[in-house]
């Protein structure tokens, strides 16, 4: 196995291009900027654009709590509804959510578990 060949375009400067050429194109080896340099730069542009439209958060949310991650999702939902938030961020942020609401309810009831515990003298010492 040889290694990756070089990106075989000039960069704007004149010198080559010293990334990895891991697109084959009539003209060689391309790296993925100048492969097809028309769609890098309508990627760059909408990838300004998707950053530059998401506001920042109305709230201040302590995601670590329940309420917290309550009051984030209202938001989310709200603005998701309002159009202010792409289906692709929104899916993300629920499935975030929801496996965040897991680990609340899961440390929750730990946390509930270890009380009663105490409470009942059945801690962890008593097993011994
Ligand atoms: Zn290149």
């Amino acid at each position: 196995m040889g290694a990756l060949p070089t990106c075989s375009s000039k960069r704007s400067n004149g010198q080559r291009c010293r990334a990895p050429g891991t697109i084959e194109t009539p003209d060689g080896p391309r790296c993925f900027t100048h492969a097809d340099p028309e769609r890098w730069r309508e990627a760059q542009a909408r990838g300004r654009e998707a950053r530059g439209k998401v506001p920042p958060l109305a709230g201040d949310y302590d995601l670590e709590t329940a309420g917290g991650l309550k009051g984030f999702i209202a938001e989310a939902l709200e603005r998701t509804r309002a159009g202010e938030l792409d289906t692709r961020r929104a899916n993300a942020l629920a499935v975030l959510a929801g496996v965040q609401a897991r680990l609340i309810e899961a440390a929750d009831f730990g946390e509930r578990l270890k009380d009663l515990e105490g409470r009942v003298g059945l801690g962890a010492e008593s097993w011994r």
